[in-house]
């Protein structure tokens, strides 16, 4: 089969809900090793998807697109947009002699679970909802400001809206109780929860309380160092929540995407950490960083109870995204792509 014929067998089975045969069309094209890992050229993956490349910047900053949706790739940048959207990547985008090149592993564990979602792996029925810190673990506190109070209630609001459009709900906890960290991936494998979704507001170091907006992390890919504050090495092992990197990213970009765009808030992307929670987790799993509780304006608005319902609304609109998404190849197949 060459890589044509593989190309549109892969939209086709994209289209039918089958699982889309990417890894075909990826392992096809031409490597080149640059910085101790493996590229691809942007225009070789381009052509072999059907994705039309146009250059925003000369040798700078690329767009690749299809009627579903584009990318744009920056010269020496971690950060991709996707449909508008940041999206964090292990290794940063090279430009050399007026091409770019992007790395295997991000097309495989970044923008081809983006752009080709796969479809049809069952339902989507209980949301596991993680309200982080909790008890003697008041998270990031500003005054009588606790974290661990506002993340409750956020999930509790959640809860009920997800409950309203007919979703099954639970919360790792549901009172002021410390849980540790490993036991909440685990409450939500115990209740066969099939997402989990852990609130967490942020903080910015000694320095800063200019940093605002909103980041969703999921699972750091094996071999990659992270993208949060601390930013942890590449030199760890995989872990169990890197089984479910293309059903977690989807999901974080999902959720991402809802709450910059219901908000207002600033896009500081979706971000890869080895948080605990999300490597120890069954399913996929995302945290989610509504917002700045060091930053003044941004921890007003946290503290509002009708700016948190707004959120909620936009967190229940990202997980209902993402369950149409990935049930949608329960449906009859759609018109294929143009490639
Ligand atoms: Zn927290």
């Amino acid at each position: 089969m060459n890589g044509a014929v593989a190309l549109l067998l892969g939209g086709w089975l994209a289209a039918s809900g089958a699982a889309w045969a990417a890894p075909v069309a990826l392992d096809r094209l031409e490597r080149i090793s640059a910085a101790g890992h493996e590229y691809v050229r942007v225009r070789d993956w381009a052509q072999a998807n059907g994705l039309t490349t146009t250059w925003l910047q000369a040798g700078k900053a690329v767009r690749v697109a299809n009627g579903a949706g584009n990318v744009v790739l920056t010269g020496d940048s971690r950060t991709a947009v996707v449909n508008g959207i940041g999206v964090w990547l292990s290794f940063p985008v090279l430009m050399r002699e007026s091409q770019g090149f992007v790395a295997l592993a991000d097309l495989k564990t970044a923008l081809v679970p983006l752009l080709f979602p796969s479809k049809g792996a069952g339902r989507i029925r209980l949301i596991a909802l993680d309200p982080g810190h909790g008890g003697k673990d008041k998270g990031f506190f500003h005054g009588s400001q606790f974290e661990k109070n506002y993340t409750l209630a956020l999930a509790q609001e959640v809860r009920k809206q997800l409950v309203l459009a007919g979703q099954e709900a639970t919360l790792t906890r549901s009172t002021d109780a410390f849980v540790e960290l490993g036991e909440r991936p685990d409450i939500a494998k115990r209740r066969r929860a099939d997402l989990f979704v852990s609130l967490h507001f942020n903080s910015a170091g000694e320095a800063g309380n200019e940093a605002q907006g909103v980041e969703v992390y999921c699972a750091t890919p094996v071999g990659a160092s992270s993208t949060n504050a601390r930013g942890e090495g590449a030199n760890h092992g995989p872990v169990l929540g890197n089984l479910y990197n293309d059903r977690s990213v989807l999901l974080a970009w999902q959720l991402q995407k809802a709450l910059v765009t219901r908000l207002g808030m600033e896009d500081r992307g979706v971000r890869r950490a080895r948080f605990q929670v999300l490597c120890e987790a069954a399913m996929p799993a995302v945290l989610i960083e509504g917002g700045f509780l060091s930053h003044p304006a941004e921890r007003r608005r946290i503290a509002d109870a009708s700016f948190r319902r707004q959120m909620a609304k936009a967190v229940v609109e990202g997980i209902l995204a993402y369950k149409r998404t990935v049930e949608s190849g329960n449906e009859a197949p759609r018109k294929r792509r143009p490639s």
